[in-house]
């Protein structure tokens, strides 16, 4: 069994009650289950911030899904949720991210591991740190040390 997180982020129609329908979808991946899901967090956009505010959340899987499928089956999610691809950081239906594999090193043109931004976003770290307090991110250090400098985004537990 291998050990991945995924983060899950939606700011269109009802985020919230996507963020659960979307654990849902997760707990029914193959060759996988959910081990802990966060709670749901409110957070301000990133990037483009005149849109409405996200609802964050992250799972743990264990799963025996190679990572490439294991995004796969991720973006099939997303697609099935009514995503569409425009612009970067803009808004969303769902977002899927896979964010650590193990602790795995992977560097494709489609899946870079760890997410390379996942150190920097406080909703990633939060609920990351909620479901897995003593993790180390590989080539990055403990999530504790990551905290104190995302502590200034906004975010609400929910
Ligand atoms: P973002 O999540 O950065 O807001 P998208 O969801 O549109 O943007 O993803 C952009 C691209 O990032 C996708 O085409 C995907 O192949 C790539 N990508 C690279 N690494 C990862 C990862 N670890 N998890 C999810 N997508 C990734
Ligand atoms: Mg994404």
């Amino acid at each position: 069994m291998n050990t991945a997180y995924v983060a899950l982020g939606a700011n269109l129609g009802d985020p919230a009650s996507t963020l659960r329908a979307a654990f849902g979808a997760l707990a029914n991946l193959p060759e996988s289950r959910i081990v802990r899901c966060s709670s749901l967090y409110r957070t301000a956009p990133v990037g483009i911030t005149t849109q409405p505010e996200f609802i964050n959340a992250v799972a743990a899987l264990a799963t025996t899904l190679a990572p490439e499928s294991l995004l796969d089956a991720l973006f099939d999610i997303e697609t099935r949720f009514g995503r569409q691809r425009a612009e970067k950081n803009g808004p969303r239906t769902l977002d899927l991210d896979l964010l650590l594999y193990n602790d795995q090193f992977i560097d494709l043109p489609r899946l870079t591991l760890p997410h390379p931004r996942l150190h920097l976003r406080a909703f990633v770290l939060y609920p990351l740190a909620e479901i897995a307090p003593t993790l180390i991110i590989p080539g990055r250090g403990s999530i504790a040390s990551w905290l104190p400098a995302v502590a200034h985004q906004g975010i609400t537990r929910l």
